[in-house]
């Protein structure tokens, strides 16, 4: 069954609002999504009806509060098919879930190992790993892009006996391009490498199941998923979790403290210092519920038309250097010669539509792309054929206008 985006707007009244009295387009969704109202509401909910501190367990409230949140951990688990709630811990978001990765793991290396990423990482997922390899004196090596912007075939040198740590995007926030990641999970296995896949751009467009990957860690963001701003998840297999070193300490994950030493909690909670995000973790399973009640397989592929049919457009209109593919993306990334992509923002968000311009957080990829940033409209459940194709007018008009100054 085809998706229809517009049974979903009334779900999202931020959008019937004009932005320069023109009709508010909102096509940033990679850098963040807009929510849906039971996502606001089950935030309401709890602080109108059960605020109390978590695992306090002393009185109604913090029973109530407690039983929703490790229910929210549940309703997570099951959204990625992580086998067991342990195996949920909460975040910030996906930057903090690397770092407590990065973190936990210095133990286990020595000068010389090797952490390996791609060349498409976002700073979150390249520099924990920079500078964990600098405190630790292993060599931070790179799968690069060809120039074309395609993998080279033989990418399976750089696992080697020396990699300990293989951390990949599933998909590129800057240029949609995706990672061949069960291939490289596969090399990275085989050399007895902990292994990472930021999904920071996936989970709001791909149903994610963590078994199937067989991936040691999966990290994300619950606001790029619908979800509130401030809370994220990392997942991981219980062994791997295991090796962790406590990032944080503090209360909550401790079982028992003295002066002398300090016995840790049992997982989830020993990776989980102070007072976690209540609301946001409510928030995240209310944005689960919402995407599950979605048939996902046509949602991405109407947020897939939408991005195809852009760069359709604007490849026919020629003069346009598109970074992103043409199919099996939901994002289109593009740069015109001769026209600096903040002078087309700009135009872009006088006329009410909202795009990101800028390096996406992935200076190196953009030095390899030999541009100083991109254009980037991101599609999400909500955007409609007329916004992608308002995109495309007003950009068209841009590039005219700016052309004749
Ligand atoms: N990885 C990728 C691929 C991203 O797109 C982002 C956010 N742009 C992050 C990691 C970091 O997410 P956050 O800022 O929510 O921690």
């Amino acid at each position: 069954m085809a998706f229809d985006p517009l049974l979903l707007r009334p779900l999202f009244s931020i959008l019937a609002q004009s932005a320069y009295d023109h009709p508010l387009t909102y096509l940033d969704n990679a850098a963040t999504t807009q929510k849906p109202l039971p996502v606001l509401d089950a935030i309401q909910d709890y602080y109108r009806h059960f605020n109390a501190n978590v695992h306090r367990g002393a009185h109604f409230l913090s029973d109530r509060a407690t039983n929703r949140f490790e229910q929210a951990r549940d309703t997570v688990a099951r959204f990625i098919n992580a086998p067991e709630q342990s195996h949920v811990i909460w975040t910030k978001g996906a930057t903090e879930a690397i770092n407590v990765v990065a973190y936990g793991l210095e133990h286990i290396l020595e000068k010389g190992d090797e952490i390996l990423i791609t060349s498409l990482e976002h700073h979150a997922n390249l520099v924990p790993w920079q500078q964990l390899a600098f405190r630790t004196g292993a060599r931070l090596r790179i799968v690069p892009l060809t120039s074309n912007g395609e993998w080279e075939p033989e990418f399976s040198h750089y696992f080697t006996d020396r990699t300990r740590i293989f951390a990949a995007t599933q998909i590129s926030n800057a240029i949609g391009v995706s990672t061949p990641l069960q291939t490289m999970l596969d090399h990275a296995k085989q050399q007895g490498a902990f292994t990472l896949v930021d999904g920071a751009q996936a989970v709001a467009h791909y149903p994610i199941d963590v078994q199937t990957l067989d991936c040691d860690f999966y990290v994300f963001s619950g606001h790029k998923m619908y979800g509130p701003t401030g809370v994220g998840v990392l997942y991981g297999k219980s062994h791997a979790l295991d090796v962790l070193l406590p990032y944080q300490t503090g209360g909550e994950m401790v079982r028992h403290v003295s002066y002398q030493a300090t016995e840790f909690n049992v997982l989830p909670y020993r990776l989980e210092a102070g007072t976690p995000h209540i609301e946001g973790v409510i928030g995240l399973a209310a944005a689960c519920d919402f995407l599950n009640a979605q048939d996902r397989l046509a949602l991405l592929a109407w947020e897939q038309s939408l991005a195809n049919h852009v760069y359709t457009r604007l490849h026919k209109a020629g003069g346009i250097e598109i970074y992103s593919p043409e199919k099996n993306t939901t994002l289109v990334s593009l740069s015109v010669p001769n026209i600096h992509i903040l002078d087309l923002n700009a135009y872009l968000d006088s006329q009410g539509v909202a795009v990101r311009a800028g390096s996406h957080c992935a200076h190196p990829l953009m030095a390899q792309l030999g541009v100083a940033g991109t254009l980037r409209a991101s599609f999400a459940c909500y955007n409609t054929m007329e916004e992608a194709n308002r995109f495309c007018d007003v950009l068209l008009d841009a590039i005219d206008l700016l052309n004749d100054e």
